[in-house]
């Protein structure tokens, strides 16, 4: 039930994931599109070539003012320099804006009108020009000019006015893209934060899992898989000295019978403390089912581990365990150990029997006994 329930949030996990790689995907892809069609459009260069085209009006108005009140500041020079800026510039801003990603039919109406001051700028140089030597065509000059800087005011002003709208779109949309990319950073922080949280979860969860499968509920030692398994690691690496205990209490049904299941439990979880506090790693103790513990040896000498299970047995029967609030009991343990040193081919099976055989042998010689197996009889 426990594996189904972690496989559910395993797919859980993987489909927000999924759903939020799909969303950075999308998300990634827009403003790289939008990026990439801001990235050719320069407003402000633009901005700064028709202000200066306005400013070519500027003095183009200023001259036509001279000419028509026949001033003295009148330059028909400076008059033909301006003529000439104006002729030079129009193409270049004409050029500039249909690059830029304002579309064709908002600077249409404009970039037509540049044209047709391009095609008739010819006509006013060459009506300059007669102006110089017969100051009788002025009239003629200064109708052509008021008509060229008309249009041109006209054609700029509006040019302005759509560099001006444009730029400000380009601002909102960055704006806007700006709020996207922070808007996506603050939810992977949140789903990669939740990810996380969530694989913690599980992995205390699995933990927890490992530790319940591998420990007796009722004495909280470890149980017989666990002893199981550290057994056959041990053993593949050949270990040089080995030593496996099997401690069964005496008469243990009488107990039960006598005061009760839970006094009984009471028993096993004194019995159990001892144990606890007489072995240390890197030997194992561990709970093989009833009334039967175990002790698996892994760097004592045979004679280390007799003493050992030795004093475990004397300090069992110098305990009195008070049961029901009251009464007060003794009970003994007997032992059967098999050890062996130097390189052996054997298995785990193997030791556990030799182990059973010998508590088998001490239950037989009147119980409260250790019993070592006889390797001699090994066969
Ligand atoms: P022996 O000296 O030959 O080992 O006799 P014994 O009475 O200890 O052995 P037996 O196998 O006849 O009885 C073991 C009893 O242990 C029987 C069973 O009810 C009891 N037992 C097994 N597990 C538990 C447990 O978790 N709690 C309690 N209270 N009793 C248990
Ligand atoms: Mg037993
Ligand atoms: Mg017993």
């Amino acid at each position: 039930m426990m594996t189904t329930r972690i496989k559910q949030i395993q797919v859980r996990i993987w489909l927000v994931f999924i759903l939020f790689l799909s969303l950075c995907i999308w998300a990634v892809s827009y403003f790289q599109q939008q990026s990439r069609q801001l990235l050719g459009s320069n407003f402000t260069a633009l901005a700064i070539d028709i202000t200066q085209a306005q400013e070519d009006v500027h003095l183009l108005k200023r001259s036509l003012y001279y000419l028509e009140t026949d001033s003295p500041f009148f330059d028909v020079q400076e008059l033909k320099k301006v003529i000439l800026r104006i002729q030079y510039r129009s193409p270049l801003i004409d050029r500039k804006i249909r690059d830029s990603t304002i579309e064709d039919f908002v600077y249409a109406d404009s970039i037509g009108v540049l044209s047709e001051v391009n095609m008739i700028l010819p006509t006013v140089n060459q009506q300059i020009v007669l102006f110089e030597q017969d100051k009788s065509t002025k009239n003629i000059l200064v109708k052509q000019l008021k008509q060229l800087e008309l249009d041109l005011a006209l054609t700029y002003d509006g040019l302005h006015d759509m560099i001006q709208t444009a730029s400000d779109v380009e601002r909102r949309l960055k704006t806007e893209l700006t709020f996207l990319i922070w808007g996506l950073i603050a939810t992977i922080l949140v789903v990669v934060s939740a990810l996380l949280f969530a694989l913690i979860r599980l992995y205390q969860h699995k933990e927890i899992l490992i530790i319940q499968n591998n420990r007796d509920h009722l004495t909280q030692l470890p149980n017989r898989r666990f002893i199981t398994e550290k057994a056959q690691t041990a053993l593949l690496n050949r270990p040089k000295k080995i030593g496996f205990a099997i401690l069964d209490l005496d008469f243990f049904k009488k107990i039960n019978d006598l005061y009760g299941h839970p006094a009984g439990d009471e028993v096993l979880k004194v019995i159990a403390n001892i144990l606890k506090h007489s072995i240390s790693a890197p030997s194992f103790v561990a709970r093989l089912g009833g009334e039967e513990f175990c002790i698996l040896f892994l760097d004592k000498t045979q004679n280390e581990a007799i003493k050992i299970c030795e004093e475990i047995r004397q300090t069992v029967e110098q305990t009195k365990i008070k049961v029901n609030n009251s009464a007060l009991i003794h009970i003994t343990l007997s032992t059967g150990l098999y050890h062996h040193e130097g390189e052996r081919q054997t298995t785990f099976s193997q030791i556990y029997q030799h182990a059973d055989q010998a508590l088998y042998l001490a239950k037989k010689q009147g119980r409260n006994k250790l019993v070592l197996h006889d390797n001699n009889l090994e066969f």
